[in-house]
């Protein structure tokens, strides 16, 4: 069962093709409030607000796309769903003002959840640049 090949995993690769705690939202095994969701994406309000609105836009089924920077050809209907879905989850959340949309990609880019997501960030004035 031990394969040595395995061995020559890094914790950085391996934590990316693990489950994240995104998984168990998707399963409705860890509570999360939901904002939106169909057959392909759920929003929900980040636990950790950066700004008064600040929701999490995920696809359902991560197919590799642990990172922005994963995203191959048979990602395009996916993303392009997400990009989508900002404008009316915005909408729905009285964003009409405008709003900030991040992907944290990588150690320097912050990100610490390997399940690509959109941050929606607004109901303030936002910043520029923005660090
Ligand atoms: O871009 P990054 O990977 O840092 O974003 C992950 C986000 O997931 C963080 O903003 C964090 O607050 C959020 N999070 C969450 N619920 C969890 C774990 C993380 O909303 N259970």
């Amino acid at each position: 069962p031990f394969s040595s090949s395995h061995s020559h995993h890094n914790s950085h690769h391996h934590n990316h093709h693990q489950f994240t705690i995104f998984d168990k939202i998707i399963k409705k095994e860890i509570p999360a409030q939901i904002v939106y969701e169909d057959d392909k994406c759920l929003a929900f309000k980040d636990v950790s607000p950066q700004a008064p609105v600040h929701i999490l836009l995920i696809p359902k089924v991560k197919d590799g796309l642990t990172q922005l920077q994963k995203a191959e050809e048979r990602h395009k209907d996916i993303l392009g769903h997400l990009m989508l879905k900002v404008a009316e989850i915005a909408q729905q959340n009285n964003l009409q003002e405008g709003y900030r949309v991040v992907i944290n990609d990588g150690k320097l880019g912050c990100q610490s959840v390997y399940h690509l997501h959109l941050h929606i960030l607004g109901g303030t004035q936002m910043g520029w640049p923005p660090g």
